[in-house]
This record gives structure tokens, sequence and C-alpha cells, in this order.
């Protein structure tokens, strides 16, 4: 893809964000389009920042590292989201370069950042990781531990939490998914959901997502790791 084509990308899927948003009678300017740019480097981002988008999500600590300092020299107001796993040994970089870390998932990571928070005077704004479909292999929180991990979070680590994001498995139908997000969130009065991707973001708007995490529609398909 060139970059004339990531700019084009942005645009259609801020048009079709528009249209969901107005389908399911959604204000289009409560959904937060983070763009996803894992892999792609900063030549590739810089158009995107130049056509105006602000807020993007990248999934590792040491690549964001390598990418965003220079390129928040030279652009104002870039809101920078973790939304790939945190090791506990990376939450100082994390928290020092991050405005949001969305894979919020452990007491130990819950600690680490706690931490890093009171030593940095810096504080990224904290969504927990649901393990929507409970797969072995995934990061998140069991929807049936949630109760207790936000309770720990907020009295025992000091933390404010502002939402939920999830991941649904590969194979399922994305919308169960997203709809047991939304019910979590409501039930622990919580404002910000994260969820949805390229391909089901529109079912998430319907289901009442406040950020959507779209990588591949806007920068095109990634080279396998
Ligand atoms: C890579 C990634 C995305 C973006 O996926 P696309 O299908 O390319 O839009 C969104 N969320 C998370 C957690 C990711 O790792």
């Amino acid at each position: 893809m060139s970059e004339n084509d990531a700019v084009e990308g942005l645009r259609q899927v801020q048009a079709s964000i528009r249209r969901s948003a107005s389908d399911y009678d959604r204000d289009p300017s409560a959904i937060t389009l983070v763009a996803v740019s894992k892999t792609f480097p900063a030549e590739a981002i810089e158009p995107v920042l130049a056509a105006g988008q602000r807020v993007f999500g990248e999934n590792y600590v040491q690549e964001a590292k390598a990418k965003w300092p220079a390129l928040r020299e030279r652009y104002d107001g870039v809101e920078l989201h973790l939304i790939g796993p945190l090791q506990s040994n990376k939450a100082k970089e994390a928290v020092a370069l991050f405005d949001a870390i969305q894979t919020l998932d452990r007491p130990s990571l819950a600690e680490a950042l706690a931490k890093e928070i009171a030593k940095q005077g810096k504080k990224p704004r904290l969504l927990v990781q649901v393990n929507t479909g409970e797969e072995p292999q995934k990061g998140g929180v069991a929807p049936s531990e949630l109760d207790a991990f936000l309770n720990a979070c907020r009295s025992q680590y000091g933390l404010e939490i502002e939402g939920l994001m999830c991941i649904p498995p590969a194979e399922d139908p994305p919308s169960p998914h997203f709809a047991l997000l939304n019910t979590l969130a409501r039930k622990h009065g919580l404002k910000t959901l994260s969820m949805g991707m390229s391909a089901d973001f529109d079912a998430a708007i319907q289901l009442g997502a406040t950020h959507v995490r779209v990588g591949s529609a806007i920068f095109g398909s990634r080279a396998k790791a």
C-alpha cells in the first residue's frame, strides 16, 4: 500500500464509522477511531498524521518507543494507546510512553503500573482487558473474575479504571462478545468500551463501542511475523 492508500483507507473508515453511528442512532463524536499502526514504519504513519488522525494504537512497547517520540515532536496532540499484552517489567516504559493502556489483566501488572504511576506522576488511562471467549492463550480477565479484579485495582492498588476492552475469538461471531462486554461495563459503571477491529467495527458500534481499533483497513495488510 502506498501512503496515499493509507489516507484513503482512513477516509473510508471515518465514513464507515459515521454511517454506523447514524444507522444505530449514536453520536459519532462519542466513537474514537484508534488507528492501529503496529508493524508499520514512521513513514507509513506520517501521512495519516498529516491527514489529521491523532489517536493511534501500538502492540509492542519497544516498537512504539522506537517510532513515536520523533513523530510526537512533529505532530501535536498525539494520543497513544497500548493494545498489546504488557509484561510487568515493561510497566515503567509503558507508563512513560502511552496515554492509555488497554490491556491491564492481572494483579501483578496492576501492582507494577500503580508503582510507576506514583513514581512518574503520570497517569495513563486504564482499560481492563476481558477474555470474553475464555481462550487460554489469550490475555484478559475471565468474565467471572472481573468483579474481584476491578475491586482489587481500586482498593488494593488505587487505580482508576476507565473501561473495558476485548478481542473476540477469531472463529466466533463477534456480536455476543461485544454485547457481553457492554453488559459488564454497565454493571460496573464503566464508560469506555474498546471493541471492534477492521472486520467488525460496525457490529461493535451497534453494541456500544466508544473506541474501535482499526489497523489493516487503514494501513493495509501486515506482513506475518
Ligand atoms: C492488530 C490489532 C488490531 C487491529 O486489527 P485489524 O484487523 O488490522 O484492524 C486491533 N486490536 C488489537 C488488540 C490488535 O492486536
